[in-house]
């Protein structure tokens, strides 16, 4: 007897289709965040954008719902859904790179670790994701913050082409001059418009070394700390970079023992320029006060992008909120540290991160993306194993948001924007903004077809 494999069942497709018989189902269909789990009858993982057409028309003709995947981070699950098709967009990793030009094409399936991989091999770089597995492709269609944001901008301001299979499946070449209206969209305007295949990037020269690490505090320095890290920083030249954090001390060889598991404060310090140079500029911060750990030297770029890798380990289930910060008063500090005594799993995390620098000089009209004029971004990243404590993990990070607000904008980067935010992903984008996504939208998706997402719905 001959069975059907799912991948004769897609005409002229040249990949591997997974489904549910497939001994690797489970394994492919995982996405990061294991609060969602989801069964989608197809995984269609797609070797080019020939691959996208031909997923799509069957998903088209068979009236199965569409998930698109890059690297499978986004929180709140878009990258699969449950009885229809993902088109995997992951196994696409090519990358050719003109180190002249300072630009490269990469392929949509690349993660952060590996394109900056690449790039280095030229000592060259764009800003992106913090945790080295995140995708590439929602990352920077939804925003993209980095360590290098306030040198370079944030990813989608770094995007100089893209190449786009729509919902009807025309393959559309975009950049500033070509199919301009899409390619603006696609800065920042999320997964609405279509699947990218390739994306095209500007590079600046970046390491390969830099002088960077972290320092651990312990949480009774949370207050004077926090704000000698806010006054320092916001007279920081554009290179020095990093974050803020309240964390618990974790269970390694390099915390002190009796610190292990105990409320602390995580310094993350980066200088995007001559590592003697960092040594100079980040000396007040690094001698601060007593800290139980000072890891900080010049290290591989690669190696600051992997940082917070341990942080936040394959399996966990989490729950985010984002918000931009105009100042960092003393009284939003201080509500914060008292929050942060009821955190509730040892890998949640509370981030702050300065912006200004490039941040302030951005083109807003010349991308989708709109970041607000604020000295300060917060990342409020509930994270816990299992499903247990669920509803009080959310909750914690939903107060801790409330609680903020009176000094926040009310507003995020659409990739940290929830399915049932349309609100706030309204106002995070304003409504000439907006409006121009909408129409936008009605005319390269206006079925929808592209509704796992930030979701800008067609006005028809
Ligand atoms: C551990 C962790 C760390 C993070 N760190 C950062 C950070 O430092 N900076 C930051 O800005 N964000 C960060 N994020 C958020 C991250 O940017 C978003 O979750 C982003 O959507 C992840 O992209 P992805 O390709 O991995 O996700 P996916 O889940 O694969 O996709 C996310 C969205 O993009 C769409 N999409 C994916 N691929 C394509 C494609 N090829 N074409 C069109 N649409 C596509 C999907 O449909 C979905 O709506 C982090 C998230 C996690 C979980």
């Amino acid at each position: 007897m001959t069975t059907t494999r799912p991948t004769d069942r897609i005409p002229g497709f040249q990949g591997t289709v997974v489904g549910p018989a497939d001994p690797d189902y489970d394994t492919v269909r995982r996405c990061f965040n294991r609060d969602h789990d989801q069964h989608p009858a197809l995984i269609a993982r797609c070797t080019g954008p020939e691959d996208v057409r031909a997923a799509l028309r069957y998903a088209r003709e068979n009236s199965l719902g569409v998930a698109v995947r890059g690297g499978g981070h986004a929180t709140a699950g878009f990258a699969s859904c449950e009885g229809g098709l993902v088109v995997d967009t992951s196994p696409m990793k090519h990358v050719e790179i003109d180190p002249e030009a300072r630009t490269g094409r990469f392929g949509a399936g690349l993660t952060w670790g590996e394109l900056d991989a690449a790039t280095q091999e030229f000592g060259l770089a764009v800003t992106g994701g913090r945790v080295s597995d995140t995708g590439v492709a929602g990352l920077t269609l939804g925003s993209g913050s980095g360590w290098l944001e306030r040198m370079y901008g944030p990813s989608a301001r770094n995007l100089v082409s893209a190449e786009v299979v729509t919902a009807d499946g025309r393959i559309l070449h975009t950049d500033a001059e070509e199919n301009a209206e899409l390619f603006w969209g696609l800065r920042g305007g999320g997964g609405n418009f279509g699947v990218v295949t390739e994306f095209g990037f500007r590079l600046h020269p970046v390491g390969p070394l830099l002088y960077a690490g972290m320092l651990l505090h312990p949480r009774s320095a949370a207050g004077p700390l926090a704000r000698f890290y806010r006054d320092f920083l916001e007279q920081a030249p554009d290179e020095v970079t990093g974050a803020f954090a309240l964390v618990t001390a974790p269970p390694e060889e390099f915390v002190p023992e009796e610190a292990r598991g105990k409320p602390a404060c995580a310094v993350i310090v980066a200088y995007v320029g001559d590592p003697a140079r960092g040594e100079e500029a980040l000396r007040p911060l690094v001698e601060w006060g007593d800290p139980l750990v000072r890891m900080v030297r010049p290290m591989p770029y690669t190696a600051v992008q992997r940082m917070l890798d341990d942080g936040t380990p394959t399996g966990v289930s989490e729950y985010f909120k984002i918000d931009y910060l105009p100042e960092l008063p003393d009284e939003a500090i201080d509500t914060a540290i008292a929050l942060a005594e009821s955190i509730g799993s040892p890998l949640t995390q509370l981030i702050f991160c300065p912006l200004g620098g490039a941040m302030d000089r951005l083109d807003g009209d010349a991308m989708a993306l709109t970041v607000p004029p604020t000295k300060w971004v917060y990342f409020c990243l509930a994270v816990w194993w299992g499903s247990e404590d669920r509803l009080h993990h959310i909750a914690w990070a939903r107060d801790l948001h409330s609680a903020l607000r009176p000094w926040t904008t009310g507003t995020s980067v659409p990739n940290f924007i929830l399915a049932d935010e349309g609100a706030r992903l309204r106002s995070s984008y304003g409504p000439e903004k907006y409006a121009r996504l909408v129409a936008l939208k009605n005319r390269y998706d206006p079925g929808n077809v592209f509704a796992l997402n930030q979701n800008i719905p067609p006005s028809g």
